[in-house]
């Protein structure tokens, strides 16, 4: 039975951040994950601090050549907005494969990067090393959707969709907290397990993420990002890449962010396929090796060996297609 708790909605950050200061205090912002997690028991809160009477947390604002994106903005309005379909479609592409309609309509951008993992051990009654346990059960257990990268003591993958795009985009995140203010690179913002398998996140109790920062784009930049789910439905990401890529007039990738979804338990960044590509043009054979660099180093598991195909093609694939 859902546990009770008290539900609290302050009018500004700073109330906000205080309501937050207790161990069972926990964000509410679309719901869409928070609520799923308490009714399921995965974790419990005797508090519930609600951002959604706090003014100014929603919208999509230009600054200084790049945007500021509020962290309950919801994620239909990510999906279309024009500056972002424009300048980040990866992040516009992103947005839009989260679940379904209705689930952008609730879900917020700060929700879809802070949600927990789907890994159904810590989704479902067993006392796993995420939830301060002693073991991984995917160790050994169903390890289909598991990581084939990074995998140390938890093999979780990182769920969210937005989170590979904004790490390309060069993203940042404003959290603010019992001690002030602070600017995270959203990829600095993810804990893998070889650090602490207990956190997904940078954040402390209290803090609150309250925007995402991207930057001015720049001349020649293009991005993209692939997922690919079990099903045509709604669903998590078996794999997934997002791609930014700045190319000079001549078609030579001056600058290159890959970073994995599906594969790790944070967003992955495969400095191996930077490398094949950066400098080079997308020719066919550099494509080629690049898809190959993209697998270096992968560890699969009994059951995600499939990963590792899955990956190397759609690396190559989407690759091709920005050649
Ligand atoms: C059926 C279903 C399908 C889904 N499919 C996908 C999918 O394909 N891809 C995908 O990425 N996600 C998916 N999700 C997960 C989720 O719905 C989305 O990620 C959504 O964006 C979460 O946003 P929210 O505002 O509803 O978050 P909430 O549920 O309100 O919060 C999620 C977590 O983040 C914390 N949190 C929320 N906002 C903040 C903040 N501003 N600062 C700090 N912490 C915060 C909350 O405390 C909570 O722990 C799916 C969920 C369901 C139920």
């Amino acid at each position: 039975m859902l546990k009770s708790f008290a539900y609290v909605r302050p009018a500004s950050v700073d109330e906000a951040v205080e309501q937050l200061r207790p161990a069972g205090a926990r964000i509410h912002a679309g719901g869409t994950d928070l609520l799923v997690c308490l009714h399921d028991g995965i974790f419990e809160a005797d508090r519930v601090v609600s951002l959604r009477g706090i003014e100014g947390l929603e919208g999509v604002r230009e600054e200084a050549g790049g945007l500021r994106i509020g962290a309950l903005t919801r994620l239909s309005e990510v999906a279309r907005h024009p500056l972002i379909v424009e300048r980040y479609a990866a992040l516009a592409q992103a947005a839009s494969e989260v679940g379904t309609p209705q689930l952008r309509n609730q879900g917020t951008l700060g929700g879809n990067l802070c949600q927990k993992t789907r890994c159904p051990y810590y989704r479902g009654p067993f006392p796993c090393l995420r939830k301060g346990g002693e073991q991984c059960f995917a160790a050994t257990g169903n390890n289909e959707a598991h990581a084939i990268f990074g995998g140390t003591r938890c093999y979780m993958v990182h769920p969210s969709d937005t989170a590979p795009a904004l790490t390309a985009l060069g993203a940042s995140v404003v959290i603010e907290g019992p001690r002030g203010r602070r600017t995270v690179p959203v990829g600095e913002f993810f804990v893998p397990p070889r650090v602490d398998p207990t956190r997904e996140t940078v954040l402390e109790q209290g803090e609150v993420v309250t925007e995402v920062l991207l930057p001015p784009p720049g001349d020649g930049v293009r991005s993209r990002y692939r997922k690919v789910r079990m099903r045509r439905s709604w669903d998590f990401a078996l794999v997934a890449v997002a791609l930014a890529l700045r190319k000079d007039a001549g078609g030579t990738v001056s600058d290159a962010r890959v970073v994995f979804g599906g594969v790790a338990a944070v967003p992955w960044r495969s400095s191996a396929v930077e490398d094949v590509i950066s400098g080079q043009r997308l020719t066919e054979d550099i494509v080629h090796r690049a898809g190959e660099a993209s697998v270096e180093g992968a560890r699969p598991m009994r059951d995600n060996r499939y990963k590792v195909d899955l990956l190397r093609g759609i690396v190559t694939q989407e690759l091709a297609a920005m050649a």
